[in-house]
């Protein structure tokens, strides 16, 4: 069964959503389980499961952003409708094959895949900036603990 994993490989949402399934398959160069004749976890049902490589064995969903680290006998499609149904976009419309999607279908999708690209962009930088003005606190701190007092001259005497 699929494990949940950290998020990766979403920065192509913003330049070329991955709305299309051949888009998806690309994401994926060599797949782990690829050469396992019995696996169906494979890059080509991953990514007509909505999915895009993201590392290893894993993939995640642009339009949801689940990241799930599969098993070569994992059925991506099944994980992808049973973690996410009530949450993505991808399996809401449930289109496997992406001829049948509608032109506001495919609007639909790249406008999640964009919007979820940036939600990650802009957190990242946000905690990027949390951890600087943190460091930046802490250091502040401690150069003031490392300055010698000035308080004991200017203090005055009772
Ligand atoms: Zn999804």
């Amino acid at each position: 069964m699929a494990r949940s994993a950290p998020e990766k490989n979403l920065e192509n949402s913003l330049k070329t959503p991955y709305v299309f399934y051949k888009d998806r398959l690309t994401s994926f160069k060599n797949y782990k389980y690829d050469s396992d004749q019995n696996a169906t976890c494979t890059s080509k049902a991953l990514a007509r499961a909505g999915f895009v490589f993201s590392g290893d064995s894993s993939a995640v969903c642009p339009f949801c952003v689940k990241c799930l680290d599969f098993d070569p006998e994992d059925d991506p499609w099944e994980e992808h409708k049973n973690r996410c149904g009530d949450i993505c976009e991808f399996v809401r419309i449930g289109k496997l094959d992406d001829s049948q999607l509608t032109f506001a279908e495919t609007i639909a999708l790249a406008t999640h895949a964009t919007t979820v690209a940036n939600y990650k962009k802009f957190e990242a930088m946000i905690e990027h900036i949390r951890n600087k003005s943190l460091i930046d606190l802490v250091m502040g701190e401690h150069k003031k603990a490392a300055k010698p007092s000035t308080t004991k001259t200017s203090r005055r005497a009772k």
